[in-house]
């Protein structure tokens, strides 16, 4: 547990300024996130040291394809998250807290990076759960790990204020952002939270040069509307710019819509003929068993990268063979 850094006080509570959900809270009280607790007149981060979760996993998993590909990044999360997905797809860790205080193992920021160099991966992944609650640990790392040559990167739903976003981006190498729906009805009902923040982080990550990936996962029904793919689509292009690597992921039933039908291949493909023709260049699908999630040349159309589930074969190095830089490598 440690003092937070994100907060002011009113009266006798205590206002977070991490996320838009500017939780105001009471002596005892937990965030909406349930790891962050006014302890003592103090914003407390429950779970700073205390990751649930850790291992070594191809970076493509993240998913990230134009960062470092075909390594192995040593990743770590912890419990809770800002948003209240009802389609979550980890909801054991993300919609739980840290209820019995002292139940955990405890590892120091010191620990994390030693154990990413004993595991010889060049990069260290905050994801499994929301990184932004736990930012503190997250900036506590990302800093040793920029001393010891390592990257680091954040697999974030960008729900989260200005301020903190820049305190921690600044510490960061890269990010894969959930753009959930470009329907702010989408996301009240369905997540919580609010569409605009999440485009005001993309914007801000943008301007701050993080190398950025969007993933939207498609529900059949709730937000494959081919009209707000299209307006999606093309706020990518004419916003981040028409080489923002896209995921298109297909939801399986889970959490509280494990009721809801499996997204099929022929809805994810139709959404990458959308995204192509709105002019994106790169575009993946996601928890799909067959599909060409190659990266070829939007100039000559060469296969650069050749991808058949985590095998990975480079074909390019600096410029692709038509002349056009390869800035991803
Ligand atoms: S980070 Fe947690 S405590 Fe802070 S405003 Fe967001 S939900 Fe509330």
């Amino acid at each position: 547990m440690k003092t937070a850094r994100w907060w002011t006080t009113e009266k006798n509570q205590i206002r977070c300024t991490l996320c838009p959900w500017e939780c105001l809270l009471k002596e005892g009280q937990y965030g909406v996130c349930r790891v962050r607790k006014n302890s003592g007149g103090q914003l407390m981060s429950l779970s700073y040291g205390r990751p649930l979760a850790m291992g070594l996993d191809p970076v493509e998993k993240k998913p990230l394809y134009h960062f470092l590909p075909g390594k192995q990044v040593f990743s770590i999360g912890t419990a809770g998250c800002n948003l209240l997905c009802d389609f979550c797809q980890n909801w054991e860790i993300s919609q739980c807290g840290y209820e019995n205080e002292s139940a955990y193992t405890l590892y120091s920021p010191e620990d994390i990076v030693k154990l990413a160099l004993r595991y010889q991966a060049p990069a260290i992944a905050f994801t499994y759960n929301e990184p932004t609650i736990f930012a503190e640990y997250v900036i506590d790392i990302a800093v040793i790990a920029r001393e010891r040559n390592l990257k680091t990167l954040m697999v974030t739903n960008g729900y989260i204020l200005p301020e903190a976003s820049r305190d921690i981006y600044s510490n960061i190498d890269a990010a894969n952002v959930d753009l959930k729906s470009f329907s702010n009805e989408f996301y009240k009902k369905r997540t919580r939270g609010e569409l605009r923040y999440v485009l005001d982080t993309l914007l801000l990550l943008k301007e701050m040069k993080i190398h950025l990936e969007l993933t939207t996962l498609i529900i059949e029904g709730y937000n494959s509307d081919t009209a707000k793919l299209r307006d999606e689509f093309r706020w990518i292009v004419e916003n981040l710019g028409p080489e923002t690597v896209l995921h298109l992921s297909a939801f399986h039933p889970d959490y509280k819509l494990e009721n809801h039908p499996r997204t099929s291949g022929a809805v994810l493909e139709s959404a990458r003929k959308i995204a192509q023709d709105a002019g994106l260049n790169y575009i993946y699908l996601g928890n799909l068993s067959f599909t060409d999630n190659n990266t070829y040349c939007p100039n000559c159309h060469f296969l650069q990268i050749e991808r058949s589930a985590y095998d990975i074969q480079i074909n390019v190095e600096t410029h692709c063979r038509c002349g056009r830089p390869v800035d991803y490598l």
